[in-house]
């Protein structure tokens, strides 16, 4: 399959700079990330870096790793921790840092698990990008980087079964390769 760019390596940056900006804007004296793995790993070190750069701010990064049931370009809506936080979370503010929101199923979940199981005291969203054409769920994102259209989007971490995960650009993915 084909992979059609959509943003450049510079594009992502300046658009992790402004959702930077934003969020230390917000937080003051310390910032908790609840980073989802593996998609928003990349982007959550590049938006630590451009945090830092912006203010000297303590910065907390706690992973989880979540699966749907289901492979490819659709899954099922079953949502289950397969790697959790060990870290006690009760009372705090957290920031979730995904790399993208489709349906709103697993940030949904996410949002939940976070507050019921783990009793943080807020939880708050940042997502580079964001499909907002196919929602199922209503959920609020406080930062939302990119809007993209109904395409299945790789790159930049962001992989399909997989691969594409080290581009540093992102892209969609082409049905039709050109026949010649
Ligand atoms: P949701 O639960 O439907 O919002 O999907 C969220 C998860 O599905 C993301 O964390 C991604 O892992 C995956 N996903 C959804 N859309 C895409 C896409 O266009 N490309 C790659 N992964 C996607």
């Amino acid at each position: 399959m084909r992979v059609r760019k959509l943003l450049d390596k510079e594009e992502i940056l300046s658009i992790i700079r402004r959702l930077a900006k934003n969020i230390v804007n917000y937080y003051n004296s310390e910032l908790n990330l609840v980073v989802v793995l593996e998609g928003a790993r990349r982007f959550a070190l590049d938006l630590v870096d451009e945090i830092l750069k912006i203010k000297s701010i303590k910065i907390n990064i706690f992973y989880i790793k979540l699966s749907s049931y289901g492979s490819g370009t659709s899954s099922s809506g079953k949502v289950i921790v397969e790697k959790d936080i060990k870290e006690n979370l009760e009372g705090k503010d957290l920031l979730i840092v995904e790399d993208i929101v489709d349906t709103g199923i697993t940030i949904n979940f996410l949002r939940s698990y976070l507050l019921n199981n783990k009793k943080a005291g807020s939880v708050r969203i940042c997502t580079l990008l964001d499909k907002p054409s196919r929602r199922k769920v209503n959920v609020e994102l406080d930062y939302v980087g990119y809007e993209v259209p109904n395409k299945f989007v790789v790159g930049y971490g962001v992989d399909f079964d997989g691969k594409y995960r080290e581009l540093d650009y992102i892209g969609f993915l082409e049905q039709n390769v050109d026949k010649k």
